[in-house]
């Protein structure tokens, strides 16, 4: 036995028709001979092919104790690149755990967390963007972050990476042979070159580091504040929006005293909605108290919705309110259009990214309404599919090629150098590896990876 075998459950804890335990390494096969007979006979565990199933039942000291179905796989065509086996048997904590010990006891080691996922990297099947992909598809909570998710998993993230590193390298290597060895004849790189390059290299990772914002916004969901005047119709609005009822509805003033908390699912984006208190001047202290945890919603949010009543005129508190939206992604929301309309929407047009005409009491989602939300926060056409960053370790290193690469153009303009400049297309591509995972020190790959559970 080589004694690098690992064992985990791959499936979530709990009651459920079945679990899963995962076998990986050298003596996978030879583990699982120990603890499962197959209902065939003439069938041997350890000369089974890869991608082959057995039907039979797993045994612990002897002691036959499930039904159990074992998949074969042989490296390196496996999820780790090792030999690994998938042993099935009915769901629930206690079998699973049987299952495991049994694994232990004929050989196996406890994995760490993500120690599958690690394995994968470590043997090349797949590069580090795409193992923190498998994470993200893990964590995922809304369509739109399973798309990003599968993105980076398909490696479209490493695409994009690897494509500013070819073009930092080429641009190194003629800069290192120009400078290195001038008495050659090598071929001089133009300035023209050199700055269509640097400009190319600057804007695509200028890109990518913003795409951290987006992607934090998907995975994270969109903190929407829905203020307003009390009696305006927030809670109305929230009620429809979540397709059922939540905050309390009244037509007393001042009902809904602290922020209630909804998440619902807009065109493939989580919104986090917030129903505030109704920001109104009040001498009540726990009005008050409401009015003030409203404000700070509203200052911390990602995106406002500003509702009005469109049955009465603008008063001077929307238009405070309205003062407080200006720059933010603000959508005025002018409710009770089934009501006579009072309101003149040129005084508060210019405090929005858009103003929208609803009956919340009548209120359905529309494509358009949906539309609407995801320009204002400019993601309307996103395409998570083009690769984006998705965590802060990716961020760093981008941002840090970016400063690089940015460092260069400078001291190129500048006039400075080659060689000068080489150093800092160096300092970006060493940046780049770090993002791609290619030059990556030990410490970041265990970061990285034990911030995923164990059985993955
Ligand atoms: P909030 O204080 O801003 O949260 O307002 P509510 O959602 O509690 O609504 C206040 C009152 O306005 C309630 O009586 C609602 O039924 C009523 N209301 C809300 N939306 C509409 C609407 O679109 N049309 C009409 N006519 N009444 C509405």
């Amino acid at each position: 036995m080589s004694g690098n075998t690992i064992a985990a459950i791959a499936t979530a804890p709990g009651k459920a028709s079945l679990c899963t335990v995962r076998i990986s390494g050298d003596d996978a096969f030879l583990i699982c001979e120990r603890i499962f007979k197959p209902i065939n006979e003439s069938k041997k565990v350890t000369e089974m092919k890869g991608y082959t199933a057995l039907f039979g039942n797993f045994y612990r000291k002897g002691n036959e104790i499930d039904q159990a179905v074992a998949l074969f796989f042989r490296a390196p065509k496996s999820y780790t690149g090792e030999n690994v086996v998938e042993i099935s048997v009915h769901g629930g904590s206690a079998v699973a755990d049987l299952l495991l010990k049994a694994c232990y006891e004929a050989g196996a080691k406890p994995a760490g967390a993500g120690e599958f996922t690690k394995r994968a990297f470590l043997n090349g099947k797949m590069t580090l963007t795409q193992a923190e992909g498998v994470m993200e598809m893990i964590n995922a909570t809304s369509a739109q972050a399973v798309s990003a998710a599968r993105s980076a998993l398909e490696g479209h993230l490493y695409k994009r990476a690897a494509a500013v590193r070819d073009k930092l390298l080429v641009l190194a290597g003629h800069i290192s042979a120009y400078t290195d060895f001038p008495e050659e004849a090598v071929e001089a790189v133009t300035d023209g070159e050199v700055a269509e390059i640097l400009a190319d290299a600057e804007a695509e990772l200028k890109k990518l580091m913003d795409s951290y914002d987006t992607g934090a916004k998907i995975k994270q969901g969109i903190r929407t504040a829905i203020v307003g005047r009390p009696n305006v119709g927030k809670s109305t609005l929230l009620n429809a929006l979540s397709g059922f009822e939540k905050a309390i509805v009244t037509p007393i003033a001042g009902t809904t005293r602290d922020v209630v908390e909804q998440e619902v699912i807009l065109g493939g984006v989580n919104l986090i909605l917030q129903d505030t208190a109704g920001i109104r001047h009040t001498e009540d202290e726990v009005e008050a108290i409401g009015i003030r945890r409203s404000l700070d919603r509203l200052s911390g949010a990602d995106l406002v919705f500003c509702v009005f009543d469109g049955s009465e005129p603008v008063t001077d508190e929307d238009l405070s309110l309205c003062e407080k939206c200006r720059g933010m992604s603000a959508i005025a929301i002018v409710n009770k259009q089934d009501l006579e309309q009072q309101f003149d929407r040129s005084r508060i047009e210019k405090y929005f990214k858009k103003v929208l005409f609803i009956t919340a009491k009548d209120f359905y989602m529309s494509k358009e309404f949906e539309n609407d939300v995801l320009s204002v926060l400019g993601i309307e056409n996103l395409d998570v599919n083009t690769g984006i960053i998705v965590n802060e370790r990716q961020y760093d290193a981008v941002r840090t090629a970016y400063n690089s690469v940015k460092d260069a153009n400078y001291q190129f303009k500048m006039g400075q150098t080659l060689d000068i400049v080489g150093v800092c297309i160096d300092e970006a591509l060493y940046a780049v590896y770090e993002l791609t995972g290619e030059n990556v020190s030990d410490e970041v790959v265990e970061e990285v990876f034990s911030k995923f559970c164990v059985g993955k």
